[in-house]
């Protein structure tokens, strides 16, 4: 064990090259640095002690100046669907979650990228949190690494920032984590499998779609005009829809990737003929698809989920208007997987 009392530099988060930083400062050879690195993030150890192939001295010095801090499980929910839900204690007390959802052929680690959430979409779980902090890279990663650890190097092939929090309003961590994720001698994970989740801050998108990382992007539209798309999220009021779409354009282009565009469906909101309608106009052009969600239902907040027939007449609209789409069920019902649910619940219980 690391010495939380005394010791002083959390190492989990560093990139390799702050590692191998760490290393030459103590007047030792650059590359057991990046042996650390391998250790932290391609075996998931986070005992220095177990860092074998590192000098007995240099482990012993580690062992008191610096920490390795995994997450701590605080709940366990397995829905009737398999998919796993976790609650994870941070360690100044914060907590955030974790989901996955296996499927026929994969398996999605759905990751937080901050504690809460500042921008309040009206009908997420999360957002009633507010904003507490931003998690660190170590802590996104260790979200990660906490799965491995638990279930084997497989337990997720595909990885989408779609937990708690906005990952572009936490750019630098988001992309130094990114870093680590795809990197072969960190976690290794192809970024043909990764998927930042936004609401539309349209200037982190096109820093992003030049960043060169690659990743897949999904944008979380839910209303295809203006004014109703301010009535349910907030940080449209900001980030203009005709902007978001030409950010969404230049993504597309400059990353050659297909962009995703999530709408969840809300009964009586945004799920008529007409709101169809908008939708095929304003993604008809663009190399997209589109992801339709029947909402999940949040105890308190004001939405209720369409009826089956109400969802596939909306996805026939757009489907016969060219746009490509794909409904996706509800996953974890049963066990509050929607984003935010389960740290909600605990919030209010402990008020
Ligand atoms: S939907 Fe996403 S961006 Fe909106 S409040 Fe919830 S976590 Fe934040």
């Amino acid at each position: 064990m690391s010495n939380p009392a005394k010791s002083t530099t959390e190492i989990l988060g560093l990139s390799k090259s702050e590692l191998e930083d760490l290393i030459r400062s103590r007047k030792l050879p650059a590359f057991y640095g990046r042996q650390i690195y391998t250790w932290l993030y391609g075996r998931q150890c986070h005992e220095f002690s177990e860092m074998t192939d590192l000098p007995l001295a240099l482990r012993d010095q580690l062992q008191e100046d610096c920490r390795i801090t995994p997450l701590v499980e605080l709940e366990f929910a397995k829905s009737t669907d398999t998919t796993e839900k976790y609650l994870f204690g941070l360690s100044d007390g914060a907590e955030i979650e974790t989901v996955l959802i296996p499927d026929r052929k994969t398996t999605t680690a759905c990751v937080s990228s901050q504690v809460g959430c500042a921008l309040a979409c009206r009908f997420c779980a999360t957002g009633t949190l507010n904003l507490t902090r931003d998690l660190t890279a170590g802590e996104i990663v260790a979200q990660l690494l906490f799965l491995r650890e638990k279930k084997g190097e497989r337990a997720f092939s595909n990885i989408v920032f779609m937990g708690m929090g906005e990952p572009l309003n936490n750019y630098d961590a988001l992309v130094k984590a990114l870093e680590i994720i795809t990197d072969p001698a960190g976690m290794a994970l192809s970024k043909r499998r990764i998927t930042v989740s936004t609401s539309g801050v349209t200037p982190k998108i096109r820093r992003l779609a030049e960043s060169g990382l690659g990743v897949n992007l999904a944008i979380s539209l839910h209303a295809a005009t203006q004014s109703k798309r301010e009535k349910i999220m907030p940080v449209a009021q900001t980030f203009a829809l005709d902007k978001l779409i030409s950010a969404a354009r230049f993504y597309a282009d400059t990353v050659g990737k297909r962009i995703t565009f999530e709408y969840v469906l809300l009964k009586g909101f945004n799920d008529t003929r007409e709101d169809a309608m908008a939708l095929s106009a304003l993604t008809r052009k663009l190399d997209c698809k589109v992801n339709l969600l029947p909402y999940n239902p949040v105890p308190g907040l004001d939405f209720d989920r369409p009826e089956k027939d109400e969802v596939n007449r909306f996805a026939a609209t757009l489907a016969n208007k060219g746009v490509v789409v794909t409904v996706r069920t509800s996953r974890g019902r049963d066990v509050a997987a929607a984003c935010g649910q389960l740290a909600a619940k605990r919030q209010k219980g402990n008020s």
